[in-house]
């Protein structure tokens, strides 16, 4: 009897554990047989490496109601916009301008309300959405890193990499300076969502994640916000002989003197239309909301 006592209070243990893990098994294949909004075409069309131009024609974007913001109105309008492959546009404009918006249209994480958005003339909506996102790496303002080594989350999206390839990267987004304080070097866990790192830390480990990728489009939405000024400047000037090749869609809310030796042109944005284009100088004599951005970092400088 007394053998038989215990086996039997532990066969009433995973009853209830077993019917504890139901409850979360029916709530998490709720969440996997949702349909996606966004889809593949039913035939879609070939998308080679993005070569000649990317174009926004005419885009207008509402998001979609109750998607968590009080519902404002299109966050982009009528916004026109021909980025010739090879260039690195830096994009600029206040907050809640609709850069990011801009941005996520580019993976179709949503599809305009009217208007197209063309891959050397070829609409993206009729392109399968692998043939697509392979050619793009966005590296946002929150990482999203796991609970990894500094190597698994630089691998994450090319697991086919060599190591070399990964240390490479890893140097190109100044990763490795951060590596020899860490007690495994490249091999050190980082905690959940890499809490182990500063936000400066994180950030540069996204950007070699994305450098690892070899994008054809690399788009930094204030990918260096939480960086340095220092460490920024490095990286954009390590960042320069990769770009070569590769076109470069780069948010900003502040122009620094490396930055524009860095970027080609510049877009600025206001209210979900493009305001003006053209270099710096340009800009600063014709555009009265650029200057007024650049002068606003113009002075947080001088407090810094
Ligand atoms: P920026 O990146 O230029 O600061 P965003 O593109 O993030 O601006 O935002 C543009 C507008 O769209 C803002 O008015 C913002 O409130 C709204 N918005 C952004 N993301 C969402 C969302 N997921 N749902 C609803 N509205 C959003
Ligand atoms: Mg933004």
């Amino acid at each position: 009897l007394a053998g038989m006592l215990d086996p039997c209070r532990k066969m009433s243990n995973v009853f209830s554990r077993m019917k504890r893990s139901g409850v979360s098994i029916n709530r998490i294949f709720e969440l996997i047989d949702q349909k996606p909004r966004i889809c593949d075409p039913p035939d879609p069309r070939p998308l080679p490496r993005l070569s000649r131009c990317l174009e926004f024609d005419n885009v207008t974007f509402t998001y979609p109601a109750g998607s968590g913001a009080p519902h404002r109105g299109p966050a982009l309008r009528h916004l026109s916009l021909r980025v010739q492959a090879g260039e690195v546009v830096a994009i600029v404009g206040p907050n809640g301008c609709g850069k990011s918006t801009l941005i996520n249209l580019l993976p179709r994480f949503y599809d305009c309300d009217s208007g197209e958005i063309r891959f050397d003339g070829t609409p993206i909506s009729l392109a399968a959405l692998d043939d697509l996102r392979r050619q793009i790496a966005v590296v946002t303002q929150d990482t999203i890193l796991f609970d990894g080594t500094v190597y698994e989350n630089i691998a994450y999206g090319s697991p086919h990499a060599t190591e070399e390839a990964v240390e490479q990267a890893a140097a190109q987004a100044y990763v490795t300076p951060i590596l020899s304080s860490l007690p495994h070097g490249i091999h050190s866990r980082i905690g959940e969502r890499g809490k182990e790192l500063s936000g400066g830390q994180r950030q540069r480990l996204a950007l070699a994640r994305a450098i690892l990728r070899n994008p054809a489009l690399l788009v930094l939405d204030e990918a260096t916000s939480a960086i340095d000024n220092e460490s920024a400047a490095l990286i954009h000037r390590a960042l320069r002989s990769y770009c070569e090749g590769r076109t470069v869609l780069l948010v900003t809310h502040s122009m620094t003197p490396t930055l524009l030796e860095f970027v080609t042109r510049i877009v600025v944005m206001d209210d979900g239309q493009v305001l003006a284009t053209g270099t710096h100088e340009q800009l600063l004599g014709s555009c009265v909301v650029y200057r007024r951005l650049f002068q606003a970092t113009d002075d947080l400088r001088v407090v810094a």
